[in-house]
């Protein structure tokens, strides 16, 4: 995937891909550090960059059912979260449109 266009972020603090250190969201794009991913604990972003998305699907949450995308390092390939689409109870669609990474496949990149 060598020519794929990477963007660069700036800020106070940029997290990173924690095998490549590619930049994928600021802390001031953080909106809650309190969920869970498949490997521990994870954070909800507002936005994320350098992720491909995957294709959607449906998947039963603790906290209802949810059409989300599993989101892929654009460099290295490697999951590192997902993405919210759908979701089906009413005190979970502020979660749409908004990404999840997994805390310990993130760095400090700055
Ligand atoms: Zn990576």
């Amino acid at each position: 995937m060598g020519m794929t266009y990477r963007q660069y972020l700036s800020g106070p603090r940029i997290y990173g891909c924690s095998n490549c250190r590619t930049h994928l969201a600021t802390i001031e794009s953080m909106m809650s550090r309190a969920f869970n991913g498949q490997h521990g604990r994870a954070y909800l972003f507002m936005k994320v960059v350098n992720v491909i998305e995957g294709e959607a699907c449906e998947r039963a949450m603790t906290t209802g059912q949810h059409t989300v995308r599993d989101i892929y390092c654009v460099k290295c390939s490697t999951t590192l979260g997902w993405k919210y689409e759908v979701a089906q109870e009413p005190s979970q669609k502020y979660k749409e449109g908004h990404y999840i990474l997994e805390r310990n496949l993130l760095v400090d990149v700055q």
